[in-house]
């Protein structure tokens, strides 16, 4: 593996806490594992949801897409009988005729009854929406922790712990103890885990204190130029609970959704050389010209060497349906599939 490539130490930390998460303790509940996914000013590397497992299958109804927001207001009040939809829900605080849309959407999507009475609209819910995210976990990765990383991070991982929207922030750095115990002391928050992964092991060598997304936190808005430590003219403005349930909701429907081999979609297995090769921490996608693991920002349509499966690879003479590209897709999919019970191929 290039060691630098932090696209593939992404994806061994989320193979790994798929596999073994949580660090030296056993399972209790089943985990989804995304990547890339936060808010609009904050995104996080690797994010672990935990669930409760009978809740995670009873939202396997609503179908392997995301609910967004607008789908969610609906869908949380849809009521057991049938009702004029004004009535059943709450003022949404923008205009009617984007709700209209929105159980249009979800009637579409057959998660939701609707019918027509006097010209009303009405709704009934099909199922209640269950209450399926426990825990949501962040993690950084930062495969070279360096003390200059760590100054940036540290910043960053002050605000995190200051927000508190997820219930645990951890950083992941490759293992290399030495350089990384300074980095530690000096400039990570106490209140943040750190982890050492090495392929398919990682080790927690330092636990993160739980935060407290149900209670208000604090955005730190602007620093002081004097360092962390002067905080005298820091600017801070505070952080809605409500305003955090509703973006963890809308982070853990995403995660959901797309999971963390979403990465398929943006890159070329239909190239004849791109691989997944079968390594300790799960399946890497390997590109034979380059005999390298690369990145998602290398494996796209302009690559110089891409070159498309030979159309005999797709039809006869092929075992796998489709071509080998086909097949990778589906590899993943299932995959994914795997960790969300109830949902179906
Ligand atoms: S040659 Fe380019 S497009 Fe093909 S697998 Fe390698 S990186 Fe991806």
């Amino acid at each position: 593996m290039d060691p630098d490539s932090e696209f593939v130490f992404e994806l061994q930390v989320c193979q790994w806490a798929e596999l073994s998460w949580p660090p030296g303790r056993e399972r209790t509940q089943p985990v989804l594992i995304a990547r890339q996914l936060g808010t609009e000013r904050r995104r996080w590397d690797t994010i672990i949801i935990e669930c409760d497992p009978d809740a995670l299958e009873a939202r396997s109804r609503f179908g392997r897409e995301r609910l967004d927001s607008d789908l969610l207001d609906v869908l949380r009040y849809a009521p057991d009988e049938w009702t004029w939809y004004r009535d059943a829900l709450p003022d949404p605080g923008y205009p009617w005729r984007y709700v209209r849309e929105s159980i249009h959407r979800a009637g579409d999507r057959g998660i939701l009854e609707t019918r027509t009475r006097g010209n009303r609209l009405q709704i009934r819910r099909r199922w209640a929406y269950p209450d399926w995210v426990d825990r949501i976990v962040a993690i950084e990765n930062k495969p070279d922790f360096d003390a200059s990383a760590a100054r940036v991070l540290g910043e960053q991982l002050q605000r995190d712990v200051a927000v508190g929207l997820a219930d645990e922030v951890w950083v992941a750095t490759a293992d290399g103890q030495e350089r990384f115990e300074r980095a530690l002391l000096e400039d990570v928050p106490v209140e943040v885990g750190i982890l050492l992964v090495d392929g398919a092991d990682a080790e927690a060598i330092w636990q993160p204190r739980s935060l407290s997304p149900t209670e208000p936190g604090t955005r730190i808005e602007e620093r002081p130029e004097g360092g962390t430590r002067d905080a005298s003219a820091a600017r801070f403005s505070y952080v809605d609970p409500d305003w955090k349930r509703e973006k963890r909701l809308a982070i853990a429907e995403r995660a959901y959704e797309r999971g963390f081999r979403s990465y398929v979609d943006t890159m070329r297995p239909d190239c004849r050389h791109f691989e997944l090769r079968d390594v300790p921490a799960g399946f890497l996608p390997y590109c034979g010209t380059k005999a390298c693991h690369q990145t998602g920002s290398e494996c796209r349509g302009g690559c110089p060497e891409y070159e498309p499966e030979p159309p005999t690879w797709r039809t006869r003479g092929w075992p796998i349906d489709g071509g080998p590209g086909a097949g990778i897709r589906r590899l993943l999919d299932r995959q994914r599939l795997r960790t969300r019970p109830g949902l179906e191929e």
